[in-house]
């Protein structure tokens, strides 16, 4: 398979990653309510034609990270939802404004499967990777990692800014991702990092 390639075509602070593995795409994190246009510009500035893309991923259902995905859905980009994220979907709207221009996301046209049947979904778009349930800053949070260590963890808590999260829920998701072979996040926020695995380590 050919190599793929990871683009930011994030926006407002926040990072949405485009993996490609040529003209077969994937977007991890999905924009801001009413944001599509955004999207679309974004998208266009960093030469990813949107019907390229292939599924769109939240890592977790917080307005920032899927905030946009009905929007997405109804320009022909489907929707993988873990099961472990379906019940959080129709709590995200608690968290919209009306001058948000929030679309509500409906169950109709999502591909959901379960983390353990996401490699195969991803060898068929030509992505060698998983998805991993990597809950600690919220419940729904999921994580892809592929095969070259590469790992896009949304708002998973760097271990050092634990505060109200369960701190032995975050640690076993650091150490699930490391032990899977994980070095190099890209998180929902802020630039690319490689895992910090001696700060794991000191954990207990
Ligand atoms: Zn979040």
């Amino acid at each position: 398979m050919a190599e793929v390639t990871i683009v930011n075509v994030g926006y407002r602070s926040t990072n949405y990653w485009v993996i490609s593995a040529g003209d077969s795409r994937l977007l991890v994190d999905l924009g801001w309510p009413g944001s599509m246009g955004k999207m679309r510009a974004s998208l266009k500035r960093k030469d990813v034609p949107l019907e390229e893309l292939r599924y769109g991923l939240a890592t977790h259902y917080h307005i920032d990270h899927a905030g946009a995905a009905q929007e997405l859905k109804l320009v022909g980009v489907p929707l993988l939802v873990l099961d472990v994220q379906v019940q959080a979907i129709p709590l995200m709207k608690r968290w919209t404004k009306p001058q948000d221009n929030y679309m509500d996301i409906t169950m109709d046209g999502n591909v959901t499967i379960a983390c353990s049947e996401s490699r195969s979904l991803l060898e068929s778009i030509g992505i060698l990777g998983e998805i991993v349930h990597t809950p600690g800053h919220s419940e729904d949070s999921v994580s892809l990692l592929l095969d070259d260590g590469s790992v896009f963890t949304g708002d998973l808590t760097p271990p050092a800014f634990i505060g109200m999260e369960d701190p032995q829920v975050v640690i076993a998701s650091w150490r699930l991702l490391q032990e899977r072979g994980a070095t190099r996040i890209y998180p929902g926020h802020g630039p690319a990092r490689p895992l910090d695995t001696r700060f794991l380590e000191t954990m207990t």
